[in-house]
C-alpha cells in the first residue's frame, strides 16, 4: 500500500497566480518518484498539498485509490512521514525527539533507530549539546545531525509513504554521502516522493519529473531523459 496519485492538480496560494497548471502523476507503491525544477516551480506545493495543509482548486489527490480530503488528519500524518531540508527540533532529549511520531515506541526502538541513524551516541543530549547523563555541555548538534533525528523519528514511525525534501547546500559532501545512505536505507520499500538535489536520487529514481511554470516538462528515467538531449 501507499500508492500515490496526483490527477490534474491545479493549485494557487493566491487565484492571481496558478503555481499547479494540472499537474498529474503517479507513484506506485514503494516505487520512488524525484521532482526536479528551479527554485519556485512549485515542488514543496506538492508535498503541502498531500499533507492537505491547502485544499486544490481543482483534479484529485489520492492514496491508494482514496481521496485525500475523505482521509482524516491523524490518518494523513500516520501515512506519511516527512524529512524536511530544515528539521526543528524541541529543546528536550533527542530521544524525546526520536519518539515524537509514536509516543509509544519502547526505549529500545528508540535507541534502534538512532543507531541505524547513526545518532545513537547522542539520545540523552539537547539538540544545544547538553548532556543529560552527565550533566555537561558537548557540542551543538551540527545541520546533518538534525537530519539525522528527523531520519530516526521516520524509521521509528515506518510510514508507508515518505517526502524527502533533499537540502541544496547545506553539507559537506562526505556528511550528504552518509545523509544520503541513511535515506536509503529508511526509503527501501516505501513509497518516495524526492525533492531532489543530489545527483544520486535522480539517477536512482523509478521517474523523474521535470516541473516548470506549473506544468510537468519532462518525465522519465534518468537515462532517457538524458538520452533526449
Ligand atoms: P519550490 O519548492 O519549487 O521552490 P514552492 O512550492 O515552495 O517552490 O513555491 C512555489 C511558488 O509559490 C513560489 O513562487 C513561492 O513564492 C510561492 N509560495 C509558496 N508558498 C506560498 C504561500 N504560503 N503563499 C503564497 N505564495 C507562496
Ligand atoms: P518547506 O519546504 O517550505 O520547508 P514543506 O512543504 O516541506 O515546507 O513543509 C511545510 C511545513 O510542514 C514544514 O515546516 C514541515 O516541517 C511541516 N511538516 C512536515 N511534516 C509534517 C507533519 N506530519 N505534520 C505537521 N507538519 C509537518
Amino acid at each position: 500500500s501507499g500508492r500515490v496519485e496526483f490527477r490534474d492538480v491545479r493549485f494557487a496560494y493566491d487565484p492571481e497566480r496558478p503555481i499547479l497548471k494540472g499537474v498529474s502523476f503517479e507513484v506506485p507503491a514503494g516505487k520512488t518518484v524525484a521532482i526536479v525544477g528551479p527554485s519556485g516551480a512549485g515542488k514543496s506545493t506538492i508535498s503541502r498539498l498531500l499533507f492537505r495543509f491547502y485544499d486544490v482548486q481543482s483534479g484529485n489527490i489520492l492514496i491508494d485509490g482514496q481521496e485525500i480530503g475523505a482521509v482524516t488528519q491523524d490518518s494523513l500524518r500516520a501515512a506519511i512521514g516527512m524529512v524536511p531540508q530544515d528539521t526543528v527540533l524541541f529543546n528536550d532529549t533527542i530521544a524525546y525527539n526520536i519518539r515524537y511520531g509514536r509516543v509509544d515506541a519502547a526505549p529500545e526502538e528508540v535507541r534502534q533507530a538512532a543507531d541505524l541513524a547513526q545518532i545513537g551516541a547522542f539520545i540523552q543530549r539537547l539538540p544545544d549539546g547538553y548532556d543529560t547523563t552527565v550533566g555537561e555541555r558537548g557540542l551543538k548538534l551540527s545541520g546533518g545531525e538534525k537530519q539525522r533525528v528527523a531520519i530516526a523519528r521516520t524509521i521509528l514511525k515506518a510510514p508507508p509513504i515518505l517526502i524527502l525534501d533533499e537540502a541544496t547546500s547545506a553539507l559537506d559532501s562526505h556528511t550528504e554521502r552518509e545523509i544520503q545512505s541513511a535515506l536509503d536505507l529508511v526509503s527501501k520499500g516505501r513509497t518516495t516522493i524526492v525533492i531532489a538535489h543530489r545527483l544520486s536520487t535522480i539517477v536512482s529514481a523509478d521517474e523523474i519529473i521535470v516541473l516548470k511554470d506549473g506544468q510537468i516538462a519532462e518525465r522519465g528515467r534518468h537515462a532517457a531523459l538524458l538520452a533526449e538531449r
